[in-house]
């Protein structure tokens, strides 16, 4: 299969089909039967015909033969898929895991005596980050408000040198002005970096919006199947050039086998998310309307904070979002959440099955109130859904059924 020279002019969906198919990876060139996906090419040695092929070898020249580290072709394919999904990319950098990008795109941007402004809302990892490794480095974190672009001014200052943006945030699901932010950043010489995991480059073109690095964890929705973890950071060719060096150096590598399953995951995204999305949207409206619920925080949702933005800037959603219940108790919600069937208890999201945990991220925030922590009443506790490929009609019977089981618990007034 030849590959198209332009395949940003063609729709998301015909991307993902074709991305990271090269003839070279996929059969023996001139030679019948290529396969359809790129085999798992399992290997710590790549062996050299001869001392003068070796001699010969380019240093460290990138999609070429070395020693397993760097990878071969399974994960070159999976990260040029990933780079042709992403506008604007020169190439993609594979972690481990998701944390492990974050990790390596801070310590590739960052050096001691820096600040990194990182928003209020983000991955509680990543705000470990800053509290624990990046300080014994020597970098300070600040936080800022999400919404609120004084409070990045008010944030930035003469060392400020990243700022890591995440929209929709974790568990409060604030959408940033991703576009208005990274121009800031760019004006004042700071890196802009996104966790682009929500939305995924499907759904928001981070680069094409201004950023200068964006990052997602795989094992959310490119996986889709809760069954591989992995990370990415995609950039420009600049930022790409360094991200991968430092990775190199950090002994950064991703086995062959969890490469291929990420890339049949790849392959069926799109729809996954499209199905998501509509379930997700409509079970956020279901709850809306219920007595139980204080306010739903989903993007997708008219009304909610954020959803401007998101209609502006991004083009799909996904099934993850939250919901506040009004008054109750903790021990009254858990009976809620172990009263569902059809969702699993459990961290992670993005998979084809739905789960559902509890969201307390009040007492994390240290630059902004959660936005409802100002609501009444004020002891409200939330949930977060991911939605999976569950039929809607029997996801929304089950939130039903636990909803009576959480009011019957005897704590609403
Ligand atoms: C899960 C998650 C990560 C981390 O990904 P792992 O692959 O679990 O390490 C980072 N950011 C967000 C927003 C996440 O939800």
């Amino acid at each position: 299969m030849s590959k198209p020279t332009n395949t940003d002019d063609l729709h998301a969906t015909t991307r993902g089909v074709l991305a990271g198919r090269r003839a070279e990876w996929t059969g023996t060139p001139d030679h019948p039967g290529a396969v359809v996906n790129p085999p798992v090419w399992r290997a710590s040695t790549h062996l050299y015909p001869e001392m003068a092929a070796l001699r010969a070898h380019p240093a460290n020249q990138d999609g070429n033969f070395y020693y397993g580290r760097r990878g071969g072709p399974t994960q070159w394919a999976l990260a040029e898929a990933l780079t042709e999904l992403e506008p604007g990319a020169a190439g993609t950098v594979l972690y481990p895991s998701g944390v492990a990008a974050i990790a390596g795109v801070l310590l590739t941007v960052l050096r001691p005596g820096d600040v990194l402004l990182m928003t209020d809302n983000a991955y509680e990892p990543s705000r470990a980050m800053g509290r624990g490794l990046l300080k014994d480095f020597g970098i300070e974190t600040r936080w800022f408000d999400p919404t609120s672009p004084s409070s990045f001014e008010a944030g930035c200052c003469e060392r400020t040198k990243a700022v890591l943006l995440e929209s929709p945030g974790s568990l409060t699901m604030e959408v940033q002005d991703v576009p208005a932010l990274a121009a800031a950043a760019k004006a004042r010489g700071i890196v802009s970096i996104l966790d682009n995991t929500w939305a995924s480059a499907i759904g928001f073109a981070a680069l094409r919006h201004g950023v200068d690095i964006t990052v997602m964890s795989l094992t959310k929705h490119v996986s889709g199947h809760s069954d591989c973890m992995m990370g990415s950071a995609s950039a420009g060719a600049d930022w790409y050039r360094k991200l991968r060096l430092r990775a190199q150096g950090l002994g950064n590598v991703v086995s062959p086998d969890d490469a291929s399953l990420m890339l049949r995951g790849l392959r069926t995204m799109k729809l996954r998310l499209d199905a998501e999305t509509a379930s997700a949207l409509a079970i956020a409206q279901w709850l809306e309307s219920r007595p139980e619920v204080a306010r739903v925080l989903c993007p997708m949702l008219p009304g909610s904070p954020g959803h401007d933005l998101w209609l502006r800037d991004f083009t799909g959603g996904c099934g993850l979002f939250s919901f506040v219940l009004k008054r109750g108790t903790s021990a009254a919600r858990d009976a809620l959440i172990d009263a569902l069937d059809l969702f699993g208890i459990g961290y992670s999201w993005g998979g084809f099955e739905s789960l559902a945990t509890p969201v307390d991220p009040a007492p994390i925030r240290t630059a902004s109130a959660w936005p409802l922590a100002a609501m009444e009443p004020s002891d409200a506790f939330g949930i977060r859904l991911s939605i999976g490929l569950e039929h809607t009609a029997d996801l929304i019977a089950d939130l039903e059924q636990a909803l009576a089981v959480w009011a019957a618990y005897g704590e609403v007034a």
